[in-house]
């Protein structure tokens, strides 16, 4: 009796067997399985290379919630995504402060906020002391991301629904083929009927491996400094909507970040892209100019992750155009926390029912 999971394909062993294999241990990934287990699909793996969830983007980004993206079908999803952040209470709602260095910078975002029919209240100044703006736009709804908490409850959810999750694991070769995938991993060989491509800044290697899409996906560093510097305000973040700057109070100090976007060669197995020198200096000069108070403040920690990007800057999800067995979750770039559950929610009805992606499909690049 063979047991369940497992099959005989090669004169050499037994071989694991899986209906769906997600590639990458990310939001992207996470979120699908979690999504997948709740619609009752639970013949699932998930591998990662790495010895923790989210060890890469997922977790080094900012945890801002922000739902104003400036692209109607990134704000859709940022915006459930949000909501549903908030229902199971991993979102601190301390309201979302965008601002405009010069007068009308915040205009396009309002006329989002409206069309999404999202509260924004919209005044002259910042509305905090020290920081300098012409005008601001306050999106209440907005707030901060409980990002350790959050990846948890993805793996915790997709676990307590049967999901496998196994992580330290890498994928090194895939074989495509009429009825799947044939995976090597460094824990040995997988077959598997679906594969989901949720493997950040390596998706692309990984579509090529699969047989699918060949797409020049662009991995951009960003670096995040961490000030013990009081910061009395405790909410909401502010984000200059016409300068690269944001910054909001964490863990008793500040988190900032000159909102940077740096080609970077993709890090080996368990390190992070190397932080570029000169960084500290654009950040003193962003303060020079955007809050001259904290022009001086100390700095204990600096650190970055990559924000990956498709070639038109929309996020892709959906079944691949040369190999349909392939299923793409990647390219979230710099929304993939906001818009998580929600991606996640999508791409488990795409699997699970053939649901549209709409303009996300990875058809476009066909
Ligand atoms: C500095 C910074 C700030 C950010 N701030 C925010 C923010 O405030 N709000 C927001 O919403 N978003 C933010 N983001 C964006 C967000 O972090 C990303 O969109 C999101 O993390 C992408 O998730 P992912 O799962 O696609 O990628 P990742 O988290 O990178 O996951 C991909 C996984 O695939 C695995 N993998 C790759 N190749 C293999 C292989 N061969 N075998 C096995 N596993 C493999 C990797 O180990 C990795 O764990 C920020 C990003 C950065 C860098």
């Amino acid at each position: 009796m063979v047991p369940h999971g497992i099959c005989i394909l090669r004169d050499n062993g037994p071989m694991e067997r899986v209906e769906i294999l997600i590639i990458g241990g990310g939001i992207a990934g996470l979120s699908t399985a979690w999504h997948l287990a709740r619609r009752g699909m639970t013949d699932v793996l998930l591998l990662d290379r790495e010895p923790l969830p989210g060890f890469y983007s997922s977790g080094h980004n900012a945890g801002i919630g922000r739902q104003l993206t400036g692209k109607a079908e990134h704000t859709a999803l940022t915006v459930s995504g949000l909501q549903r952040l908030a229902e199971v209470g991993l979102l601190e709602p301390t309201g979302g402060l965008l601002l405009g260095a010069e007068a009308g910078g915040t205009a396009a975002l309002a006329r989002e906020a409206e069309a999404f029919g999202l509260r924004a209240e919209s005044g002259p100044g910042s509305t905090v002391a020290g920081l300098r703006a012409e005008e601001h736009l306050r999106i209440p709804s907005d707030g901060v991301i409980d990002v350790d908490r959050m990846l948890a409850v993805c793996a915790e959810g997709a676990r307590s629904g049967g999901a496998r999750l196994r992580f330290g694991c890498a994928v090194r070769a895939i074989h495509p083929g009429a009825e799947g995938f044939e995976v090597e991993t460094d824990q040995g060989p997988i077959r598997a009927a679906r594969l989901v491509n949720a493997a950040g800044g390596w998706a692309q290697a990984l579509g090529r491996l699969a047989g699918g899409l060949d797409l020049a996906f662009q991995p951009l560093r960003r670096h995040l400094v961490w000030s013990p510097q009081p910061w009395p305000v405790a909410g909401p973040w502010a984000w200059w909507a016409d300068r690269p700057f944001y910054l909001r109070s964490e863990s008793g100090g500040l988190l900032l970040c000159c909102v940077e976007e740096e080609a970077v060669d993709l890090p080996p197995r368990g390190q992070q892209p190397p932080n570029r020198e000169g960084i500290l200096e654009d950040l003193s000069e962003r303060l020079k100019e955007l809050a001259p108070d904290l022009a001086d403040l100390p700095i204990a920690r600096l650190w970055n992750g990559l924000r990956t990007f498709t070639p038109d800057r929309r996020f892709m999800i959906g079944a691949d155009p040369l190999n349909p067995r392939l299923f793409w979750v990647a390219g979230l770039g710099g929304h993939g926390m906001t818009s998580g559950l929600a991606v996640g929610d999508l791409a488990a009805r795409a699997l699970a029912e053939g649901a549209p992606t709409g303009h996300l499909d990875p058809a476009r690049f066909a």
